[in-house]
Parts: structure tokens; sequence; C-alpha cells
């Protein structure tokens, strides 16, 4: 290595150079935290256009063109503002200020725990998280399982499960050959990703078989028998029911106990994807929601939702701890040794991913320095604020609620005297309410139509913001007069 190049290498890496740097950009984001849940930033999404934004974005080239805090400011100018209590659209956490620096910790560290060797302190850290959460739900101490990123990932990582349990042979190593073809029964109000799970599953247009649902979007196990029939008719054995704790249009929890019954009499794995609603076992007001939670074989939580984390960090839950190891058996002699199951301190066992980070140090620095009361006050505050927007909703003439919200997921609409498209009418205003830069909000398409959509993330979202938000609608949809009521 030439002197250059040494000295190059040498000054990226200067502790030195960190600790100023590391002050620096702790400096701003104090600051940006101070503002944004002041509501002092200008705008909570400051729109432009994609072409204009990607101009807008600074080049780099062969030599040093930024400090990490230039790169920051022009990041936080143009960011989209989460922090801020008028941000009330998707289910992003809301990182608690902790986790975010031990994001650094673990970032520098970059201990991987796919394997225990690669991250001794950190691979013992997840099996506490994992059993942890497993008590919260009512999981055995012992059911195994495995953080990853994401809900989408936990979701494919659990029906891959169910199949190898549930199948009949072994299609891990035999494929889809023999035996008879699949098919899970799902809740038409199921994410997408549940859908796209199973066609990577190779399972294709009938690896699905749709459930009814009631009117306020949960699933109806009466219509489980039937669905039953409906997937034998077309040549299907089903393997295992998904049921949504809770869905992501509307927050709806779909009823675990008498699906778990229907599972149980007829053999058939329970998957509750509780990616947005599992941390609802958290909150002693709200618990009662994800009742018969703990009966499921599988379960996925995402704590990058409502469990103050940043993206992404996802557990994946089994009652019975031989379904994650089942999952992927497959020799890698260089990372595994023979016995995996006996393995519970190598987590690669047991994911899609290999490399991984080590994200399970985020939620435990979170409740090593909050406690775990942070958390069950946290969701009781979010579901509270769902309830508080709910009855503001339908205090108003002017607004019709979509259903009564059971989590912090409220879809509404308004309704002026005399509109008349008012699917129209909602993407207008909301377009328009986003463009102003005051409050953000996202829709969604329901049985009636086209509703507004806020999900209340924000602890400090107060009940003014929730009226100014309304009021803000109002004035959008061009009826300033109904503002002052
Ligand atoms: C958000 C969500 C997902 C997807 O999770 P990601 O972590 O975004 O991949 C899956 N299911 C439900 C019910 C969700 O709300």
């Amino acid at each position: 290595m030439d002197g250059s190049a040494h000295k190059r290498l040498r000054s990226a890496f200067d502790p030195a150079r960190f600790r100023d740097g590391g002050h620096e950009l702790v400096e701003r984001l104090a600051d940006y935290l101070e503002d944004a849940l002041g509501r002092r930033i200008p705008s909570v999404l400051p729109w432009s256009e994609p072409e204009t934004q990607l101009d807008r974005t600074p080049s780099f080239g062969e030599e040093p063109s930024a400090e990490v805090k230039e790169v920051a400011d022009d990041l936080l100018r143009r960011a989209f503002h989460l922090h801020d209590p008028r941000t009330m659209g998707h289910q992003d956490g809301l990182p608690v200020p902790a986790a975010s620096l031990a994001g650094l910790l673990i970032s520098l560290l970059n201990n991987d725990p796919s394997v225990y060797e690669t991250a001794p302190a950190v691979v013992p850290i997840e099996v506490r998280i994992l059993r942890w959460l497993a008590d919260e739900i009512g999981h055995p101490q012992d059911g195994g399982g495995v953080l990853t990123s994401g809900g989408s990932l936990g979701n494919l990582t659990a029906l891959l499960a169910a199949r190898q349990a549930k199948a009949g042979f072994d299609v891990w190593h035999h494929g889809q050959r023999e035996g008879d073809e699949l098919c899970v029964l799902v809740s038409q109000q199921a994410h997408y990703c549940v859908t796209r799970a199973v066609r990577m599953m190779g399972w294709g247009d009938g690896g699905i078989v749709k459930v009814a649902v009631d009117r306020d979007y949960r699933l109806d196990p009466t219509d489980l028998p039937a669905a039953l029939e409906r997937a034998r008719a077309a040549g299907r054995r089903p393997i295992g029911v998904v049921a949504s704790a809770c869905t992501t249009a509307t927050g709806s929890f779909d009823p675990l106990p008498a699906i778990a019954d229907f599972c149980e009499a007829h053999d058939l794995w329970l998957h509750v994807d509780g990616a947005h609603g599992a941390s609802a076992a958290l909150s002693p007001r709200y618990r009662k929601r994800v009742e018969g939670i703990g009966r499921a074989d599988s379960v996925v939580w995402d704590c990058h939702k409502l469990m103050m984390m940043p993206a992404l960090l996802t557990a994946v839950l089994f009652k019975d701890r031989r379904a994650s190891y089942e999952n992927f058996r497959q020799e890698a002699t260089y990372l595994f040794e023979e016995r995996p199951d006996e393995e519970w301190y190598n987590p690669g066992n047991r994911t899609i991913e290999c490399t991984r980070p080590g994200m399970a140090v985020l939620l435990y620095t979170g409740l090593r320095v909050h406690g775990v009361g942070l958390y069950r006050d946290y969701v009781t505050r979010c579901f509270d604020l769902g309830r508080l927007l709910a009855e503001k909703v339908r205090a108003a003439p002017d607004f019709e609620l979509a259903l009564e919200p059971e989590a912090n997921i409220v879809c509404f609409r308004h309704e002026p005297r005399g509109a008349d498209d008012l699917d129209a009418l909602q993407a207008r205003v909301r377009r328009d309410v986003v463009g102003d830069g005051l409050y953000y909000l996202t829709q969604a398409e329901l049985d009636g139509g086209l509703y507004l959509r806020c999900t209340l993330q924000n602890p400090f979202t107060t009940e003014e913001d929730l009226e100014g938000l309304l009021n803000a609608i109002r004035e959008r949809a061009g009826a300033p007069g109904a503002a002052l009521e």
C-alpha cells in the first residue's frame, strides 16, 4: 500500500475524528428531536416531486465531499418527520432515542448473530428478548424463534415452518413433487405479504383460500368450515389458518379463540400475523384484544411498529421449538454443527437470512434503559389515542367513522353537505393536507369506498392535534365555515 492510501485509510478510521463527528451529529440530532417533538419543523413532509428530490440529492466522487454533519443536515432538511406529533400516517415506529443510540453501537461493533462465535454478547441478548416476548403472549419459554428483518420475511419464515410441520411429507428435501397440493386459509383483509409468501412457496393462485370477514373487517370464523370445503373442492389440502392481529388497513383483530378452536379440531397450523398488533399484549388495558394468541403455533411480531424500535426488528415465535429447527434443516458444515436442535446459540439455523444486524440489542437497550413499564404505557397511550380520534370523528356531523377502532388505526371520511363524489373528495383532501405539510395521514380503500386513515404511533399527539387535523381536512375540502363549529 502506498503512503497516501495508508494515510487515507488511517484518517477514515481515526478515533479522534469519530469522536468529534459523533459529538456534532448527536448535537444536531438532539436539536432535531427538540424541534420535531415541539412541532417547530415547518413541514412534517417537505413535499416535492421525486424528480426534484433526485436533482437536489448531492452526488459524490473520488475525493471527499462532505463530513457526516453535512450529510445529516441535508437529510434532516428533506426528511419525513416521524417525531412530529402531527405525523399520523403509516405504522412506522417512533424510535425511542435510547434505541437510536444503540443503533450506533451495533453498527460500529457489527457482530453478526447468525452464529454464536461472531456475536457472543449479542446472541444471548437475542435469546433473552425472544423469551420475554414469548412470555408476554403466553408461549412457553423454550418455544424457540428468531429475530428477522421485517414482518414480510417473518410471515414467510412461519409459513415455511407450517408447511414442514403439516405437509405430511418432506417438502424441504423432496420438493412439492409428492403428496397433496396444499393451501392456507387466509382472511380477505390479510396483509399482502402473506399472499406473496405463499406464492414464493410455489403454491400459485390456489395456495390461498380466502375467508370472509365481518362488518368490522375481522375474519368471520363461521366461514371457516365453508372455506375448508372450498379448498377441498378446488383440490387443495389446507394446512393452516393465517389470522391477523390486527389487520393493516383497519386495525381489526381476528377472533383468535374461535380460530384456534377450529384449527385444533381440524389439525391445522395457526399462524397469527401480529406484525402490528401483537404489541397489544403488553398493555394491561388492551391485552384482551389478543386473547388466545398464546395458542398460535407461530406468531409474527414487528417491534418496529408499536415497540418504539427503528426498522427492522421482527420476532417470529414458535410454540414448539422443533418447528423453528425443522424449517431450514440443511448442511452448512462450515457454519453449523451436526444437531441444529441442540444449537440454540446459532440463530442462523432458524432464519432465511444469513448475516443479520444485532437488532436484539436495540430492544434490549430500550428495555434496560426504560423498563418494560414504558412499553406498556406506550402501547396503551397509542390505543387510547385511536379511541380519542374516533370519539372526535363520531361527534362531528360532517365526518363518518368507518368502524370502531380496536387499535391505534382509525379510518374515517369527511362528508360535507352537498359533496357528491366522496371518494374523489377524500383523495383530493388528503393530497392537499399532506401538501400543506402540517399533518400527515394516509388513505385506505374499504367496502364503502375510499377512507382517510390515521395510525397514531406518537404518544405526544394531543387532543388539539386531532382537532387540528379534522379542521385542516374541513378547510381543504373547501368548507371553511365548518371549521368554526
Ligand atoms: C406491517 C405489516 C406487515 C409487514 O411487515 P413489514 O415489517 O413491513 O415487512 C405484515 N402484516 C401486517 C398485519 C402488518 O401490519
